[in-house]
């Protein structure tokens, strides 16, 4: 088994090689020309490996093949589909982005289509050494960054455009939500995450639930703001390195965020509504059981919501009392 494991990484680290070559030969060049469209340059290029999946069929098949991998070990690479009708490559007319453990070993694919076809992104299925929730992308690097803390989003293009824009402390849980073995693997090498997940709603709740699952590993959370955009690749795109480290600097405490968010559900014109908010935000600073933590936050919260500081600190120690 310790020796298909070798044998994967192998194949891997021959397909990544392949797409990259193919990037630069002339039928990659529409993967080329929309990599710099994107405006990653040659040596970040190089840095990730990017690379490009042919529009034919099988190439990549038949390369791994030529080097004479069997058909059973190029199919659970998942590199390969193998139907009745032939074998096919997975990847296909896709620019690629290889998927590097913190060894920097080759372990899985990310493809994206390079216009508005669907799915945008294709992932590597899990393999034998493929687990999509123990890996990051980008930990290879970001490991050694001097920074103290890291910054966490959603996809390849934010990963890569955060790094060449000098914060090569950025990572990404790929295709899925971020999971307790992230923040125990984090753990090793940080106690402070800044959340750059996208300003959407799936954003939001994506970040909503990363929040606790880093502070059960003992990770201290902030969240960065990147409105108006969309995501840390556009943010940096259109506002630069410089205000994002601005945006870096005043990431909020996760806990205000996570207020913040809870405010979004009461219409606060509303009496009612607003004591339900109150109420709520309350019975969140209960969570805190150490009293003085939970002032702290209660002062802290009771300033961001412009809530009378003593009105509130009462109306946490009147529900708790209650519990
Ligand atoms: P781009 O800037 O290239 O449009 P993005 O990263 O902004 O990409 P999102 O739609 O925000 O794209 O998705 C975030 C991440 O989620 C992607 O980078 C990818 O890892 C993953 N993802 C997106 N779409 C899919 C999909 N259809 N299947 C699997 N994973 C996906
Ligand atoms: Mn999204
Ligand atoms: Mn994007
Ligand atoms: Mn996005």
């Amino acid at each position: 088994k310790a020796d298909k494991r070798s044998t994967l990484l192998e194949i891997n680290k021959l397909a990544a090689n392949y797409f990259y070559y193919q990037l630069h030969q002339s039928q990659g060049k529409i993967g080329y020309d929309y990599f710099r469209k994107r405006e990653l340059s040659d040596d970040t290029i190089r840095r990730f490996g990017l690379g490009f999946a042919n529009k034919t069929s099988n190439d990549l098949y038949q390369y791994l093949r030529s080097k004479g991998y069997a058909d059973e070990i190029l199919r659970d690479s998942g590199l390969v589909t193998m139907e009745e009708r032939g074998t096919y490559d997975k990847f296909w007319n896709r620019v690629m982005f290889p998927i590097m453990d913190v060894n920097n070993r080759v372990i899985g694919f990310g493809g994206r289509v390079m216009g508005d076809g669907t799915p945008k992104y294709l992932n590597s299925p899990e393999t034998l050494i493929f687990d999509k929730s123990r890996n990051l992308y980008g930990l290879n690097y970001a490991r050694t960054s001097r920074e103290k803390y890291m910054l966490a989003c959603e996809g390849y293009m934010d990963v890569i455009a955060m790094h060449q824009a000098g914060f090569t402390n950025a990572v990404a849980s790929l295709g899925t939500a971020f999971t307790t073995q992230h923040a125990v693997l984090l753990k090793r090498y940080t106690d402070t995450v800044i959340l750059t997940y996208d300003s959407d709603g799936a954003g939001v709740k994506a970040a909503l639930r990363a929040i606790p699952i880093l502070k059960e590993v003992g990770i201290s959370t902030r969240v960065l703001n990147l409105k108006p955009y969309k995501d840390p690749d556009e943010f940096i795109k259109n506002m630069g390195a410089d205000a994002f480290r601005e945006r870096i600097a005043n990431a909020q405490n996760s806990f205000l965020f996570e207020i913040d968010v809870l405010k979004r559900e009461y219409d606060l014109e509303d009496p009612e509504q607003k004591t339900k908010f109150y109420n709520a935000t309350a019975r969140k600073l209960l969570e805190f059981n150490e009293a003085l933590e939970r002032d702290n936050y209660t002062r802290a919260v009771a300033q961001a919501q412009f809530i009378p500081y003593e009105d509130l600190r009462r109306l946490v120690n009147r529900l708790g009392n209650q519990l």
